[in-house]
């Protein structure tokens, strides 16, 4: 038996032609069964041939994860603990902002990149998340709307886990998602962020997927960023750097340079002075992240003062420069917050 939602529209003809020598239209049609029309009973899917719709029904079932648990932050912000299809347990987050609402999803249960920072991090990796996990997310938190875009207006994998390091299952997910048949959400509102996982940054670089691409950098050096994140190890900020430099842009928006700063470990005067020529060759953004203190690990946030300087230097440098400030803190829906205690049930 398949999961509906595991599969692309690829995947679903390519299924359909070996064993009903079916065109292509049909899986088209399946899809907008599905994804337009919320109809998920192969006998009501009136235009497929009659006699398939049975044993169809046999071989594809519509599994979602369930949503077991839903916080609302006092500033509107909202956290899903979903139950996902291969049983554990992962944390979403729908998030109000002034103009618009961004939907953040989890990649995968626990994470293994261990930055020092986060909460998630303490977990490890127990789980890789399925496309359907991940489909299944959105499609939950999207409801009985037509379209995505009317409950919230960007999609950012920024949850839990580290999304290149799930590589099938986000790619899949992210073809199911912007599928114009499928979830038809236009990837330049969606965002992928990694951790600098550079070999798979270079593979999704070759994807003609055309969602957009953000980068934890969070350090000048590499002696700090080895402190806090261990992945600069395998790839230091020249090899990332170089790899970002080649990442193709167009019809993208910029590359997003996140910067979680820590008091005392990385906001220091030199590492104002260091950002800038540092990036002087990428076509980036910067988005400044004060660390949000709550998560009971050993930082500290800047003063407000202090990251409102780095945002002006930097903004008067030429660069676009946003921040951050963390939202459905007291839900423990803040970035870096997300962690479930529930065991693995199905660890691969
Ligand atoms: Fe994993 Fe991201 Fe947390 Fe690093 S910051 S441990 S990559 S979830």
């Amino acid at each position: 038996m398949i999961n509906f939602y595991d599969l692309t529209q690829q995947d679903l003809a390519s299924y359909l032609a070996e064993k009903y020598s079916y065109p292509s239209y049909r899986a088209k049609q399946i899809f907008n069964w599905v994804y337009k029309k919320q109809i998920t009973d192969f006998e009501a899917m009136t235009n497929l041939p009659a006699l398939d719709r049975a044993s169809l029904a046999g071989e594809i079932f519509f599994q979602q994860p369930k949503v077991k648990d839903l916080q609302t932050s006092q500033d509107g912000t909202v956290k899903y603990l979903f139950e996902v299809v291969s049983g554990p347990q992962i944390e979403t987050v729908l998030i109000e902002q002034p103009e618009r609402k961004t939907l953040c999803v989890s990649s995968q249960y626990g994470c293994g990149m261990g930055c020092k920072f986060c909460q998630t991090g303490t977990m490890g990796f127990l789980a890789n998340l399925k496309a359907a996990d991940i489909v299944g997310q959105v499609l939950a938190v999207k409801g009985k709307a037509v379209r995505c875009v009317d409950v919230f207006q960007n999609l950012v994998f920024m949850g839990m886990g580290e999304p290149l390091h799930n590589y099938k299952g986000v790619v899949n997910a992210l073809r199911i998602l912007c599928d114009p048949d499928g979830l038809a959400i236009a990837p330049k509102r969606i965002t992928v962020s990694s951790v600098g996982l550079v070999s798979a940054i270079k593979k999704f670089a070759k994807e003609d997927l055309g969602v957009n691409l953000a980068v934890s950098l969070n350090a000048t050096s590499d002696r700090v960023r080895e402190k806090i994140m261990p992945i600069n190890k395998a790839f230091n900020i020249e090899t990332l750097l170089a790899a970002l430099e080649d990442f193709p842009q167009s019809g993208r928006k910029k590359i997003t340079i996140e910067y979680v700063m820590l008091a005392e470990v990385n906001d220091r005067d030199s590492d104002l002075r260091r950002l800038p020529k540092l990036l002087k060759k990428l076509n980036c953004r910067i988005n400044l992240i004060p660390y949000n203190a709550n998560t009971g690990l050993d930082f500290k946030p800047p003063s407000r003062d202090k990251v409102y300087r780095w945002q002006k230097e930097l903004s008067g440098k030429g660069y676009d420069t946003s921040v951050r400030w963390s939202k459905g803190k007291d839900i423990d829906a803040a970035c870096g917050q997300l962690a479930t205690n529930q065991k693995l049930v199905n660890a691969k």
